[in-house]
């Protein structure tokens, strides 16, 4: 990895249209995959008497990593660019994927849109932009895969680019800030190298697409925002809660305050890697330990903050929701679980305040008496217990929230103002 700007990409698209695989010819095409082990499945491949082993390989790989269930599969693999490091953080197909993306599990600064040529727009296809819609990511680059399954035939990619369009508009997804581009993974086309077998396109590859992105903005300016995944005693130290830094920084001496569970202290010491370091920055994983707090005294689902700017508690707090798939209708009273950052909390949704119209983006209804799969609405919510959340136009990084029930997202949303308690 170079000192270059990073990048979190997210895959994203329907089942079997090519999210691994291109992810397979990325690693490939960038040079990626270590030398050792191209020359070593070099020499099995002569030895065998096969060509064009290279990319077979990486795929091979990622098969087998699949086969043995292994969660990180394509995710976390890393590619570099002329312009960028990229980080691919999740890949739908996890079980939890919906989840990950929107409780900041796996927070994508770009997403590239994987739809099939010879399928087009399937039910993932609508579910996927839906989320990154609603979780802000501001631009799309749209692979349209598998050309080579349709003969590399023009009106056919057409076809599909106006499919994924209606689908935008419908999401309210500003088509100005999508690229398309027509490729195979498993051929190469148009990935690194322009094609001869799409003459009639004249655009972006997609290394230049990826090139093209808008660098991420890092949240070190925001305050510190550090939601608890677990907490530990540790002999010779005490108490250490551990954690992913989200906004902001954590040092050591630092006054610090959990909230909902409302205590605070001194940080003492902070550790990465089994290190102590004196500091931590967004994206690492932490353990640390504060003076005077006990194992009791907080708990997975706290936020860890500045004593003088604490995490947000919210009495309620109103939010957009897109319903992605709700068997019935969804009414005012309902209670399901909100996931938000490492929180789960039962939360009634008490009020349905506005239905949007989604081609427009305009006020289709004022206090609607219900909503459903594929609505998009603004809902006022009341925790169940104290919930520790923040506007996403302040903190993006904690405003984003899944609503699940019955075993499913059933929604997603984004926290637009919270009335604190
Ligand atoms: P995922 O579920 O979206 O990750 O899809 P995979 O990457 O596993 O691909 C599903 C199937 O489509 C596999 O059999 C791939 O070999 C095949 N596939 C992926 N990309 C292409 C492509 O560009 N052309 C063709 N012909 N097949 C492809």
């Amino acid at each position: 990895m170079s000192d270059e700007q990073h990048q979190n990409l997210a895959i994203i698209g329907h089942v079997d249209h090519g999210k691994s695989t291109l992810v397979g010819r990325l690693l490939y095409e960038t040079g990626s995959v270590p030398e050792h082990v191209i020359e070593q499945h070099k020499e099995e491949a002569e030895e065998k008497g096969k060509g064009g082993f290279e990319f077979a390989y990486v795929m091979d790989n990622l098969a087998e990593e699949r086969e043995r269930g292994v969660t990180i599969d394509i995710a976390h693999q890393e590619f570099s660019t002329d312009t960028y490091d990229f980080t691919i953080v999740d890949c739908p197909g996890h079980r939890d994927f919906v989840k990950n993306m929107i409780t900041g599990a796996s927070q994508a600064d770009n997403a590239v849109l994987v739809v099939a040529a010879d399928d087009g727009v399937a039910p993932q296809t609508q579910e996927h932009v839906f989320l990154a819609r609603t979780l802000g990511i501001d631009e799309l680059i749209v692979g349209v895969n598998k050309m080579d399954l349709v003969d590399y035939n023009e009106s056919d990619y057409k076809q599909v680019v106006s499919e994924v369009e209606d689908l935008f508009k419908q999401v309210q997804f500003n088509t100005d800030d999508a690229s398309f581009i027509p490729i195979s993974a498993f051929e190469g086309d148009n990935i690194a190298e322009e094609s001869d077998n799409t003459p009639w396109y004249d655009g972006e590859i997609l290394l230049e697409a990826l090139n093209g992105l808008k660098p991420p903005e890092p949240p070190t300016d925001a305050p510190l925002r550090l939601p608890i995944q677990d907490v530990y005693t540790i002999s010779g130290i005490g108490t250490v809660p551990v954690g992913r830094v989200e906004t902001g920084i954590l040092n050591t001496g630092d006054n610090v305050s959990f909230q909902p569970s409302d205590v605070g202290g001194e940080v003492k010491t902070v550790e990465m890697h089994h290190e102590e370091v004196p500091k931590a920055e967004p994206g690492d994983n932490v353990g640390f330990n504060v003076r005077g707090i006990g194992k009791d005294d907080i708990r997975r689902g706290d936020v860890c903050g500045p004593a003088d700017d604490p995490p947000s508690v919210a009495e309620t707090f109103q939010a957009q929701i897109v319903v992605m798939q709700h068997p019935s209708v969804i009414t005012s009273g309902y209670t399901p679980v909100f996931h938000a950052h490492t929180a789960q909390v039962a939360c009634t949704i008490e009020s349905i305040d506005k239905k949007m119209d989604p081609s427009s983006g305009e006020v289709a209804e004022e206090n609607p008496d219900f909503i459903q799969s594929g609505d998009a609405a603004v809902v006022t919510v009341r925790p169940q217990k104290p919930l520790s959340i923040e506007p996403s136009s302040e903190i993006p990084e904690l405003g984003s929230f899944a609503i699940r029930d019955m075993g499913q997202t059933i929604a997603a949303g984004k926290v637009l103002s919270v009335n604190e308690s």
